[in-house]
């Protein structure tokens, strides 16, 4: 846990650095400390000009065997035809995976005895190995640390709500983005997850349900449940390993036995603002939801905790989100975790509500999440009193405001948590 003692104020005291004109009056009468981003007990890799390193081509590694889920329907039944078999028993294996989570080749009695291991080996191989499962929240929530065919780590969190059941999974093993923040970006990037490996996670999750693993059940229910929803807020940056992850959510809203049968609007797809890439996903034409992990209204502290902002600026990235939802029609959700003295100034807030309302109104909600302090990080979470007076200033601008909750925080299965240390 990041202390009081760990804070560092090397910012003007009264001041922010940024201001705005339009908001200076607000920053001169919010009189807290500006509190810069810095890290303290690991080094954040930087590059020959000094600024953070940004991966996004991934080290070369030998690539996960191939599976089922990251085939089309056409390519599965060619492989099993590959394999000997006829084509329509593509099918039936699809149905034991996708719809009853088994990879198990005794439970799969309506394939020829003689032929399922074949089938199996062939097209269901074993990508994710259990490595621990943690339980948290009374059992409602459950972090999977998985380990890779090369021995590459990752996790996966799942929580029940009221009402749904959201699975928080991985789009890479590590990630290039170097948020000074986040537990995950401190190793940098092993490498992009296949379609397979990402789909696998929710699979896994279905059969751990199905299990009776996950607690909260309401008694006397007996309709099978699932994951409902998805949240591509694990480890990795998921538009930085485009083309796997967009399989993925096809083949996770593909109508069962082809995929899982779900919905596009329960799946979020999370970015630091990879503009281009968000400008791509505006056009594919799956209706899925979109966060923009903004965390400052500012280029300046932005630079500094969302290293791609060096790239595309936050005006760009708000662009890119309005434009979004001018494609899809989803109301886009802008992510903001809430760090004491450094972006939680009430002038922050007025801030970002001009930008937001700048580009329309009913477009937008902002999702604040109070900071969950990672290993060695100096920061911490933002007071209560402070988290009610950002979240009151945004309402007060009209703009849609939901505090989120941290879950799975005692498991270091809570939002930028996932270090996958072993
Ligand atoms: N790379 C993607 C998705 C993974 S992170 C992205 O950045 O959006 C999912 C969310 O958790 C992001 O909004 C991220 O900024 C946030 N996050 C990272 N570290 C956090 C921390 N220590 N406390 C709270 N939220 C954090």
């Amino acid at each position: 846990m990041a202390s009081e003692r760990g804070i560092r104020n090397n910012g003007a005291a009264a001041t922010p650095r940024t201001t705005a004109r339009s908001v200076s009056a607000a920053a001169t009468t919010d009189a807290r400390p500006q509190v810069r981003p810095a890290t303290e007990g690991w080094q954040q890799k930087v590059g020959p000009d000094g600024r953070p390193v940004l991966q996004f081509a991934e080290p070369q590694r030998g690539k996960p065997p191939v599976h089922l889920a990251d085939l089309t329907p056409e390519q599965r039944t060619a492989r099993v035809i590959e394999l000997g078999l006829p084509g329509f028993r593509a099918k039936q294996l699809s149905t034991h995976y996708f719809t009853h989570c088994t990879t198990d080749p005794a439970r799969m009695t309506d394939l020829p005895a003689a032929h399922r291991d074949e089938l199996v080996a062939g097209l269901l191989p074993p990508l994710l190995t259990e490595v621990r499962r943690l339980r948290t929240d009374n059992g409602d929530t459950i972090k999977f640390l998985w380990k890779l065919h090369d021995g590459a780590l990752v996790e996966s969190v799942l929580m029940r709500y009221p009402g749904r059941i959201t699975l928080c999974v991985s789009s890479q093993a590590g990630c290039g983005m170097n948020c000074p923040f986040c537990a995950t970006g401190q190793a940098g990037l092993t490498r992009n997850m296949s379609t397979a490996e990402i789909v696998d996670q929710v699979v896994q999750a279905n059969a751990a349900i199905a299990a009776g693993e996950l607690g909260g059940k309401k008694r006397g229910e007996t309709t099978p449940e699932r994951v409902s929803n998805i949240v591509f807020m694990g480890m990795g940056e998921p538009l930085a390993n485009y083309n796997r992850v967009m399989d993925a959510v096809r083949t996770m809203v593909a109508p069962q036995p082809h995929g899982l049968g779900m919905s596009a609007r329960h799946i979020t797809v999370s970015t630091v603002g990879l503009v281009p890439a968000i400008e791509k996903l505006a056009a594919e034409k799956i209706p899925v939801t979109f966060a923009l992990s903004l965390h400052a209204p500012d280029d300046e502290l932005r630079d500094e905790l969302i290293p791609v902002n060096s790239r595309w600026k936050v005006d760009e990235a708000l662009d890119a989100a309005r434009a979004y939802f001018d494609a899809t029609g989803r109301r886009v959700s802008i992510e903001y975790a809430l760090i004491k003295d450094m972006n939680d100034h009430a002038w922050r807030a007025d801030l970002l509500a001009q930008k937001l309302t700048e580009r329309g109104r009913g477009w937008v909600h902002v999702n604040p999440i109070p900071l969950n302090p990672t290993p060695g990080s100096i920061w911490t979470s933002s007071e209560p009193a402070v988290m009610r007076e950002f979240v009151r200033r945004l309402e007060a601008a009209g703009i849609p405001t939901t505090l989120r909750d941290t879950r799975g925080k005692e498991i270091d299965g809570a939002c930028g948590q996932l270090a996958a240390a072993e």
